[in-house]
């Protein structure tokens, strides 16, 4: 029993109503270790009646090709249920994500339905141009929905990460199927309910549950999805793409991992990167894409800043993801944990100097402490792979070249962070820095939905986030006509 006063169904949800189907995927709570309830698992047949209520739906409501301010209105009107529910759909974020329900109301739920207005509003503020050609000629380019999008989202911050497919989709004028994390199911369900309470037309969101070898690529691998929005690791990331080329070309965006630098100069503030390089990887206990999981300091300041992390570090006290105040997160699983540890064992084993945390809390479910560690060399994997965890590597360097060298990484791009009171080097530095997103003097995103954001490198492929989602959810038809 998981004691939760919100139904958690074993079923899709397509063509605007549940369908039951039999438990095949147990979800199991991460503050408790508990089984919290199952789902099904799609098979190619599920979501192909998915795909076809899509297409039907938009066929019978002219979604895509209504006045841009008509699907405005019914996307505003989503974003007031999604409000006004947020309570309790922080609630069901909480049950079985590692984000605590304390922090999802406001931080995630609210954020969603802000962005839902925000992409709403492209709606008719963005469209096709003229372009001037001889008189003889007239040339334009039209602009168009592409038709039904395929969404696969990971499990942290579920409801941000269905966000930001479902909103800049729809408001586009597509249709979607989305496949939520099979980890973090719910939250996409009940946003999938509240669309149509809010007058969407049923069946342009269909959310099909399942893993990721058969639902995931039954997306992927279906004819009738016209582009794939993915989020999620590289790894499945680079499945996906052999995939969708198997089975015929189609237009995608991933969003993928990261491993993302934090640099910190000696003329910085000290205690103001203190407090940025612990909110840049304890939050969710490191468990989200731009964790910035390497910090790389300079050699002056190194002690000093070691030793405000470490204080800074011994206050988390982890809690039940529900509990009424928000605590120090749980990793998502047990087996994660176990791959969390194996690394810094192995860090530890190759010589690196743990200097705080490196093992798990002491209680039930999976809490791993915030551990900091020294003396690694470039191509220890603490380094080199992405832990997703709170475990951050402590690199010193003795001026700007050895930064820049240690904060290159071989594969991915998403994110930096640049801490230094000195606007040139700022500025020259941002310059260099191979990354989607780059903070100065401060780390993570707030609330500018304005800026895109997607990684550089083997971090992702297009953006989410800013007018580049909305732009990327259309897609551009050259008309020429001879007068
Ligand atoms: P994951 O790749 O294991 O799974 C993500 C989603 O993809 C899940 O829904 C899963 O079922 C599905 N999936 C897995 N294999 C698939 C396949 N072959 N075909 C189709 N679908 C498949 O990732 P995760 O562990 O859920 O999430 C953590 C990862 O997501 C991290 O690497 C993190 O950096 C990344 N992430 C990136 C961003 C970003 O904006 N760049 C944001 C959040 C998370």
């Amino acid at each position: 029993m998981h004691g939760f006063d919100i139904p958690l169904p074993s079923a899709h949800f397509i063509a605007g109503r549940l369908v039951p189907a039999p438990e095949a995927i147990e979800v199991l709570s991460p503050s408790t270790g508990q089984r919290i309830g199952a789902i099904p698992r799609a098979d190619a047949d599920v979501v192909d009646q998915a795909v076809t209520a899509a297409r039907d739906a938009l066929r019978t409501s002219g979604w895509g090709g209504m006045a841009p301010r008509a699907r405005a209105r019914v996307l505003h009107a989503w974003a007031d249920l999604i409000e006004a529910e947020a309570a309790p759909l922080a609630r069901l974020e909480a049950i079985c994500s590692s984000r605590p329900a304390a922090q999802a109301e406001t931080g995630d739920v609210l954020v969603t339905a802000e962005q839902i207005r925000f992409f709403a509003e492209f709606a008719d503020k963005e469209g096709g141009a003229l372009v001037p050609t001889p008189d003889s000629s007239f040339g334009f380019i039209s602009d168009h929905p592409y038709g039904v999008i395929g969404a696969i989202t990971p499990w942290n911050f579920p409801i941000s990460m269905a966000g930001w497919k479902l909103g800049p989709a729809l408001a586009a004028g597509n249709a979607v199927v989305i496949k939520p994390s099979e980890m973090t199911p719910w939250t996409t369900l009940r946003l999938a309910e509240l669309s149509v309470q809010a007058g969407m037309p049923a069946g342009l969101i269909n959310v099909v549950m399942g893993d990721g070898p058969v639902t995931g690529n039954a997306i992927t691998g279906h004819s009738g999805i016209d582009k794939v929005s993915f989020t999620g690791s590289t790894r499945a990331g680079a499945a996906i793409m052999e995939n969708i080329a198997r089975h015929g070309i189609k237009p995608m965006t991933l969003e993928l991992g990261g491993k993302s630098p934090m640099l910190v100069f000696e003329d910085c503030d000290l205690d103001l990167a203190a407090e940025c390089l612990d909110r840049g990887i304890m939050p969710n206990a490191g468990q989200f894409c731009v964790a910035g999981s390497r910090m790389l300091v300079h050699e002056s300041i190194a002690e000093a800043l070691a030793e405000r992390l470490r204080a800074r570090f011994a206050c988390y006290r982890p809690a039940d993801t529900l509990a009424p105040e928000a605590g120090f997160s749980p990793i998502i699983s047990g087996r994660q944990m176990a791959r969390i540890d194996s690394i810094v064992q192995a860090a530890a084993a190759q010589g690196a100097e743990i200097l705080c945390g490196g093992q798990a809390f002491d209680r039930e479910g999976s809490y791993y402490q915030p551990t900091l560690i020294a003396g690694v060399t470039q191509y220890s994997p603490a380094v080199t792979e992405e832990i997703f965890g709170p475990v951050a590597t402590f690199q010193t360097f003795r001026d700007e070249e050895e930064a820049m060298t240690l904060a290159a990484h071989p594969t991915y791009g998403l994110a930096a962070g640049l801490f230094t009171g000195d606007l040139s080097r700022a500025l020259r530095l941002t310059r260099r820095l191979e990354a989607g997103t780059v903070w100065v003097n401060r780390y993570g995103r707030s609330r500018d939905h304005i800026l895109p954001t997607g990684g550089w490198k083997a971090s992702g492929l297009g953006k989410d986030l800013g007018r580049e989602a909305y732009l990327a959810n259309r897609r551009t038809k050259s008309v020429l006509i001879d007068l």
